[in-house]
């Protein structure tokens, strides 16, 4: 096999025009027999490097993948696409597996998914063997390794597949891509020569944004409301807080709901087929929330409440904008939160506590950060930077600092007075004079900082205080209920005179200015790809999908939408080159798609595009047979059809009656009204039994629209 037969694949089945980087390269060892270890982040693009060589390779694929409801999910998307894939696992019943197993053993499937138990149980080794393979795929490889965050032990038992079949190639990928873990897949699959690819981590579509915890929900209500229709998900610390939170966004009107582990399986599935399908936009949840599902289109995750690490905070913020297209993500920080997630970390186990507290201060650091918040991520994954992204809150509002040296002095002298013995809030109480009660029952009015910075109000200390403790200033003494304690860069600033730059805080109505800016700034971007024409598309999409029972995004991405509602493409052959339209999805959705175009830009400007109709109409009226004029135009016949049925409602002289006879008309228009409008072509065809042919009925709604 070449790559030019990739390429034409990729576009055929995907509708895209190039590999993304690497995706060539590791197809390419697929088609040279050798194995592949493949680190790519969530949305990179990983599951072409396997799904392009299994519609080029004779044979079938075999992809091992541990979460059931993803498997359903990647199948039907790739069905959509023309592609023929199934999947083996619990969720079929025998019968359905025995089908299954046919289909593959007679080579009719290009991909077969299946669950590593069935890979590894007993019976299927033989089918494996009769059957042929053309290579073995292992999504979500680090559940191999017991390092890993999803262990799974039947991912240690396919060491076999390389003895078994030691020319067949293996690829194994994951997003998660620690040392450790990546050791471990080598050694547990025992490849004996794999390329290891491993990628970029950036996800430049992701905006970045970080906080102050302050009225949130205020923060979230406005957030919201600057995106009506799109989809997103806000992680909350607990179950209760993912209850509270909906039901303070459904009291505003937002269609919302909660996910935790604590409903029922029924209830979880029902609340997540609502997100797929766009029917609820918003889900509030625990982390649990968003493992199994491959919604493309999710436009925005909030963090409520600090994560735990920066892994989780990247794999969660990681399920937006898995299309590629703008996604936003924001996270609110307090120091309270970081306290919180200290004490549930020490109940919940002491195991490496160690390291999850330093992992919890390193995420810490990247809320605090005054420096591109891309740039620490990905220093954090190892990957080297040296531009700043342009896209992260510091970077579209670069924070101004101020000579902090007095402010300093201020601050370390009132701990060093109180002995270091107090916490931050009681230190900037004192700070700024406060007539608390433990204060006088303590004595501290009478230290000599006692008031000292009365003038800078409590949340502006809090503020300084942070960044003092993040440069190392002061530290925290956990283990005495959290005093303020001296380090000895605090003597350099006490007693050498060291110079302190701080970050000046902006007050909230500077604040809430650039908020606004920004949001202006983003509203601009966002009108030049959702505009008013995105907007009857995904409309359409979603038309679509409920009659055809798919998830909206399995349909267009929002990014062909977007593109689509750009370049306007008004035939076939545009339409084609839109990303995201292959062969299939042409023939299934391009007209709906054209329509709506034609019919959004108007006859007017669409007269020269829309000859598309008018060629179909001439060829029509020279008398070739809709067969013919679908094979002289290399159209499919359902699209002729449909030209001749938008052709009549518009007035052109068709006889009809050729195409349709008159007690079909008769039926289908009696048969609406039985149906609900708008009339779903499924419905009607349903309703006659499957009798009347999908392009009789759109003729005859042509001529009952026509009629009317
Ligand atoms: P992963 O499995 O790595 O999370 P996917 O394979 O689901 O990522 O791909 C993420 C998105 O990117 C999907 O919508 C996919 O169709 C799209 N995509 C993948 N490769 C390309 C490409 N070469 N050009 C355009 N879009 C692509
Ligand atoms: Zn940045």
């Amino acid at each position: 096999m070449n790559m030019p037969a990739a390429q034409d694949a990729l576009k055929k089945y995907f509708g895209y025009d190039t590999f993304r980087p690497m995706q060539a390269d590791i197809i390419e060892q697929v088609y040279a027999g050798k194995d592949s270890l493949v680190l790519m982040p969530t949305g990179g693009g990983k599951s072409i490097c396997y799904q392009v060589p299994a519609v080029t390779l004779p044979g079938t694929a075999v992809v091992v993948s541990p979460l059931i409801s993803l498997m359903k999910d990647q199948v039907e998307a790739l069905r959509a696409n023309g592609v023929q894939a199934a999947f083996l696992n619990s969720s079929l019943g025998e019968a359905d597996q025995r089908a299954v197993e046919d289909q593959f053993f007679n080579g009719e499937l290009q991909l077969l998914y299946v669950s590593p138990e069935k890979l590894t149980s007993r019976d299927f080794l033989p089918l494996l063997k009769r059957a042929e393979v053309s290579l073995f795929a292992i999504d979500e490889a680090h559940c191999i390794s017991s390092w890993g965050h999803d262990f799974r032990p039947e991912y240690t038992r396919m060491k076999f597949l390389k003895q078994e079949f030691r020319d067949t190639p293996i690829l194994a990928l994951t997003a998660t891509a620690d040392k450790l873990t990546r050791k471990d897949i080598l050694r547990q699959l025992n490849l004996p020569d794999p390329q290891v690819f491993i990628s970029s981590f950036d996800r430049p579509n992701l905006s970045l944004e970080v906080r102050p915890g302050q009225r949130r929900r205020e923060q979230i209500l406005r957030f919201i409301g600057k995106r009506p229709n799109e989809s997103g998900i806000i992680y909350c610390l607990s179950r209760k807080g993912t209850e509270q939170l909906a039901e303070k966004l459904q009291d505003a009107g937002i269609t919302a709901d909660y996910y935790h582990a604590g409903l029922s399986p029924e209830e979880r599935d029902a609340v997540q087929e609502a997100f797929i399908n766009d029917n609820t936009p918003v889900i509030c949840a625990t982390v649990a929330f968003g493992m199994g599902i491959d919604k493309s289109n999710v436009r925005w995750v909030i963090h409520y409440n600090l994560p735990k690490n920066i892994e989780s905070y990247y794999q969660e913020i990681g399920r937006a904008g898995r299309d590629g297209a703008k996604s936003d993500t924001l996270l609110f920080y307090s120091y309270n939160d970081v306290a919180l997630m200290e004490d549930i970390l020490k109940q919940n186990d002491s195991d490496q506590l160690d390291i999850k507290l330093a992992k919890l201060d390193r995420m810490r650091q990247f809320a605090e950060a005054v420096g591109c918040r891309r740039r620490i991520l990905l220093s954090y994954f190892g990957e080297e930077t040296t531009e700043d992204c342009g896209n992260c809150d510091i970077c579209r509002n670069p924070p101004k600092t101020i000579d902090g040296t007095e402010i300093a002095q201020k601050a370390l002298s009132a701990i060093y007075r109180l002995r270091q013995q107090v916490g931050m809030t009681l230190a900037i109480d004192v700070l700024r004079g406060s007539g608390k009660k433990e204060i006088f029952e303590r004595g501290y009015q009478n230290i000599k900082t006692y008031g000292a910075g009365r003038d800078i109000p409590f949340l502006e200390w809090q503020h300084y205080m942070l960044q003092l403790l993040n440069y190392g200033y002061i530290e925290i003494a956990h283990d005495e209920h959290g005093v303020l304690k001296l380090t000895p860069a605090s003597n350099r600033v006490l007693f050498d005179g060291e110079k302190v730059p701080l970050v000046r805080f902006a007050t909230l109505k500077e604040r809430q200015e650039a908020e606004k800016a920004q949001a202006k700034a983003k509203a601009t971007e966002r009108q030049g790809v959702r505009d008013e024409l995105f907007e009857k598309l995904r409309q359409l999409r979603r038309q679509l999908a409920q009659e055809r029972g798919v998830p909206p995004y399995i349909i267009f991405s929002d990014k062909t939408l977007e593109e689509m509602a750009a370049v306007r493409p008004m035939t076939d052959d545009e339409m084609k080159r839109i990303s995201g339209v292959g062969e299939r999805k042409l023939h299934l959705y391009g007209n709906y798609f054209i329509d709506a175009i034609i019919e959004h830009v108007g006859p007017a400007a669409s007269r020269g595009k829309s000859s598309t109709y008018q060629i179909t109409h001439d060829m029509y009226q020279r008398g070739l047979s809709v067969s013919e004029i679908a094979q002289k135009r290399q159209l499919t016949e359902t699209t002729v059809y449909s030209h001749l049925a938008i052709l009549f409602e518009k007035g052109q002289d068709i006889n009809l009656h050729e195409l349709v006879t008159p007690s079909e008309v008769d039926q289908v228009v009696k048969s609406l009204r039985y149906l609900q409008e708008p009339y779903k072509l499924k419905d009607v065809f349903e309703y006659l039994d499957e009798q009347v042919p999908y392009h009789k009925i759109r003729l005859a709604l042509a001529y009952a629209k026509r009629e009317a």
